[in-house]
């Protein structure tokens, strides 16, 4: 398997104040082709640092990507540690000094002399075409190992990296490949998804199955590594239906799907509407449903009645009922489903109350306690409804359970729209 290293150059990632997300993103795109990424290294606008790391680099593995350090000002050196390791002179590029000269001309302002050094490349080196800014790339060859180099503005490195690294490393890699899916649920913890998905995360297999977890979200990553990318696709194909057979229906949807644009569109193909009475969360449910482009087909409005007045006020839950039962309750979270659903004419209403802390908790509610209720219509005579209510005690901090609420709220409602039961 062909193994890469990557190497990003700036200070700003170097002292921690930016975080390098373009090893990140360049790592997973080289891994969706069967590359083996065996090192990052970060350094400083530093010369020095920059040749060692490029030597090092070449020392490892024959690729090595290098990002940042090749803007116009003093502080690039990018361009310069190439030349030095080359043993080669900066040479000027007629075409892409051009180029540059073009780029400000269509910008009504004439270039810049510091430019120039962007059209300047250490001979026997090519020049990597940037369309979306002025700093062209460089591809190299050290040693043995193809270097190349490209800006370090995420925008451009991707633009470049897809038209100019991938097809190039792609025909160098001997045609494995990795064909990969993430499968999402919410609800259960990454240990109980690991329980039911078995042996199929036994280490050692392809394809690989692995849990991550992301904002509450468990995510099961498949790995199908095979020499074609029909084989790849179809032990893909395979694995992906074992995993969803094992977690039926708590995998709410693949790759780039959220759980709220999946809530967004059960409503929508079932001409519903919801609507959401939130305490704890203060608008962050409405704020998730709301993400969803055209979520205006099934979300008209929400309500955020924090203060105990608020419920009563806004939503008629009975005073009462409040200092009886307390806010973080199951009647109170019912009865302001009841008054949302009402008020805004909803097919759905989603109500939570809960107590997100730091402070306000007791030994019975402590900091955690979250009430959620759903009212939705019977299917035998939709006139009538139902509520189905949950008290959940979820960890972390506030920013956490106020998170989790607001999710799980999307999830009973979508196990309502699929008329599954809840389980969990
Ligand atoms: P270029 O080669 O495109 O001129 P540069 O390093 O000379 O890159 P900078 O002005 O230092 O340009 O960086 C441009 C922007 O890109 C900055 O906001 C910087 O923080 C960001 N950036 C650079 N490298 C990375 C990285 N590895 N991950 C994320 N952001 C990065
Ligand atoms: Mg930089």
């Amino acid at each position: 398997m062909l193994k890469a290293t990557l190497l990003s150059v700036g200070d700003e990632l170097a002292l921690g104040q930016t975080v390098d997300t373009n090893t990140a993103w360049m790592s997973q795109q080289l891994a969706g082709i069967g590359i083996d990424v065996v090192l990052h290294q970060t350094v400083p606008d530093d010369q020095a640092a920059i040749e060692r790391a490029i030597l090092a680099a070449a020392s490892i593995a024959p690729l090595l990507v290098v990002s940042g350090g090749i803007g116009p000002t003093d502080d690039d050196l990018t361009r310069q540690a190439l030349a030095a390791v080359l043993q080669a002179p900066l040479e000027l590029d007629e075409s892409w000094l051009a180029r540059l000269h073009e780029f400000w001309h269509k910008r009504g302002r004439a270039m810049p002399e510091m430019n120039r050094i962007q059209a300047m490349i250490p001979r026997g080196a090519t020049m990597i075409e940037n369309t979306a800014g002025t700093a062209a790339g460089m591809f190299a060859t050290v040693s043995g190992c193809e270097v190349f180099v490209l800006p370090g503005v995420p925008k451009e490195m991707k633009i470049m990296f897809e038209r100019d690294v991938l097809p190039r490393v792609r025909a160098r890699g001997g045609g494995a490949t990795i064909a990969s899916r993430t499968l999402h649920t919410f609800g259960l913890g990454e240990s109980a998804v690991a329980e039911l998905l078995g042996d199929l995360m036994a280490r050692g297999r392809n394809p690989s199955v692995g849990t991550t977890v992301s904002g509450g979200v468990v995510s099961v990553r498949i790995n199908a590594r095979f020499d074609t990318p029909n084989q790849a696709r179809d032990a893909l194909d395979q694995a992906a239906t074992l995993c969803r057979h094992k977690l039926g229906h708590l995998v709410y949807g693949q790759d780039d799907d959220t759980l709220p644009a999946v809530v967004n569109r059960l409503l929508i193909d079932r001409r519903a509407t919801v609507t959401t009475a939130e305490s704890c969360t203060g608008g962050l449910l409405a704020k998730y449903l709301t993400d969803v482009a055209g979520s205006s087909a099934c979300f008209r409005v929400g309500f955020v009645v924090y203060h105990n007045q608020a419920k009563y006020e806004r939503l008629g839950v009975n005073l009462e009922m409040l200092n009886v039962y307390g806010a973080v309750s199951e009647p109170v979270v019912d009865a302001m489903a009841r008054g949302a659903r009402r008020l805004a004419k909803a097919t759905y209403a989603l109500a939570i109350s809960g107590i997100a802390g730091p402070d306000g908790g007791s030994p019975t509610k402590p900091v955690g306690t979250v009430c959620i209720a759903l009212t939705y219509p019977q299917d035998d005579d939709p006139r009538e409804t139902g509520t189905l209510m949950r008290t959940f005690n979820f960890p972390g901090d506030r920013e956490m359970i106020r998170d989790r609420a607001a999710k799980m709220a999307l999830a009973l409602l979508r196990f309502r729209l699929l008329g599954e039961p809840v389980p969990f």
